[in-house]
């Protein structure tokens, strides 16, 4: 019998909880054989639980686990829309409603040509953890789309939500599910998601969407709420270090809403960002992302649908990577903000060579497990997405919060909530990484902590 101790834990190897953990992640490959990322993901957060299970017998005896990995329900549909020639085009939609024990479902709607439904199923898998660490009452769902908003027009992108949203609207409702933005979901989408939604129901739930415009029921902040929160995020690691933001480099992928709302407000604290990256290579701008010319420059990029970084170097004179992401780059903290796995074991190794302190996480699972474990062992600090961009969600219950009063908070109000729910993620993590033997362990502390709030709500429920 093997008696190994690990040493994080001090538990048992062959422990019964670890065991248990093991036949549920060996369950997750053999019926979710193929899904790659969502293994990836139930790999990742399973594994930081061993010390919880066995603390907390009975989760083994329901079985939380098992129930733990399987979503509540998925549904697949299909979205015929007329593009401007007339053609008409299909594309496939995707909602996973996947834990709801602790409130209705809640997370956004990818619009992206890599949108497949196991994609759909780790976000919301993922959402579901993330979720939980903002305190706030909020089960986990993730939609979307494989459509392209690339290039398309106004009346395409239109059309195409409306057909989208003719299907969605059987699914959602303000205590059921309610939808946000994502990857290539924005204002205008959410707009005419939404637009349509009251044209079918004949009514006006404003709280059923989250990411509006300010005009019929947004929120102030909401914009910037996810890059916002991942700098207050790492603001508190760096704080817990006794250092701080102020004259740090920031090396940053992505040019979406992200990174626009990181680079604004690191610029804020006095950091620098350095690097941007899109599908065609990154940029380094040596004198930062800092001036309000540049980082509206993002926005800019954006709404021109051409998706290229190289536009930024031309614009700036500034040196453009063709094909290159920017993880050679010497920085203090390093942010990748684009999409997922962005960071592997090749690009961690170069992240370690060049001796980078903090990786604070803006993506949704932008490091495979593989760059994740080198850096880790390597001393790198990880401050992990679910808990550094759910500002984005925590911000958009504040937007349901005012709707349901009917009134609006002011910029600052916004702003220092969401600090203070940021704030409280990072203590409550810290708190419970080291209770469970951890030390300063942020993924741990994350996993930990977003699965006990969960699966405490699921025992108490009875099975399902
Ligand atoms: N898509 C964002 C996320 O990944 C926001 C979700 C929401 O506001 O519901 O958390």
């Amino acid at each position: 019998m093997k008696d190994t101790i690990n040493p994080k834990t001090n538990l048992k190897e062959d422990s019964i909880s670890h065991r248990y953990i093991k036949s549920v992640i060996d369950k997750v490959k053999k019926i979710n054989n193929n899904e790659e990322k969502f293994i990836q993901a139930v790999e990742e957060v399973l594994n930081s639980l061993e010390p919880v299970l066995s603390r907390y017998p009975e989760y083994i005896e329901t079985n939380i686990l098992e129930r733990f990995c399987e979503p509540e329900r998925q549904i697949v549909f299909k979205v015929p829309w007329e593009d401007d020639m007339g053609n008409i085009k299909v594309n496939r939609g995707f909602r996973i409603q996947f834990n709801g024990a602790i409130g209705p479902y809640k997370g956004g709607l990818r619009f992206h040509p890599s949108v497949d439904l196991e994609t759909i199923k780790f976000l919301a898998f993922e959402q579901t953890l993330k979720n939980a660490l903002t305190g706030l009452p909020i089960g986990g769902g993730k939609g979307g789309s494989d459509f392209d908003p690339k290039g398309k027009s106004d009346g395409e992108i239109r059309r195409f939500c409306e057909s989208f949203i003719c299907e969605l609207y059987k699914h959602i409702g303000k205590d059921i599910d309610i939808p946000a933005g994502d990857i290539g979901v924005g204002k205008k989408e959410i707009g005419y998601l939404f637009g349509y939604y009251r044209r079918i129901k004949g009514t006006f739930e404003n709280s059923v969407i989250t990411g509006k415009d300010l005009s019929y029921g947004g929120s102030l902040i909401r914009p910037e709420s996810t890059g916002f929160g991942i700098v207050y995020f790492c603001r508190e690691i760096l704080n817990h270090f006794k250092e701080d933001i102020y004259g740090k480099t920031v090396a940053l992928s992505g040019f979406g809403n992200v990174s626009w709302g990181v680079c604004k407000k690191i610029a804020e604290l006095g950091g620098k960002v350095i690097t941007l990256s899109g599908p065609d290579g990154y940029i380094y701008d040596a004198k930062g992302v800092s001036t309000k010319e540049k980082i509206d420059y993002l926005i800019e990029m954006r709404n021109s649908g051409r998706d290229k970084i190289e536009d930024y170097s031309k614009k700036f004179n500034v040196p453009f990577f063709s094909g290159e992401k920017p993880w050679k780059v010497k920085a203090d903290i390093i942010i990748p903000c684009a999409i997922e796995n962005d960071i592997d074991l090749n690009s961690a190794k170069d992240i370690v060579k060049n001796g980078v302190k903090y990786l604070c996480e803006g993506a949704n699972m932008p490091c495979t497990n593989e760059a994740i474990n080198y850096m880790r062992e390597n001393g790198v600090i990880i401050g992990p997405f679910k808990a550094a961009n759910a500002g984005g969600v925590a911000v958009s219950v504040l937007e349901i919060s005012q709707n349901n009063m009917k009134l609006s908070w002011s910029k600052e109000e916004v702003d220092l909530k969401l600090n203070e729910i940021m704030v409280n993620i990072h203590k409550n993590i810290v708190s419970i990484s080291s209770q469970y033997g951890f030390g300063y362990d942020l993924i741990s502390g994350a996993n930990i902590y977003g699965f006990m709030k969960v699966a405490k709500a699921m025992y108490m429920q009875g099975i399902y």
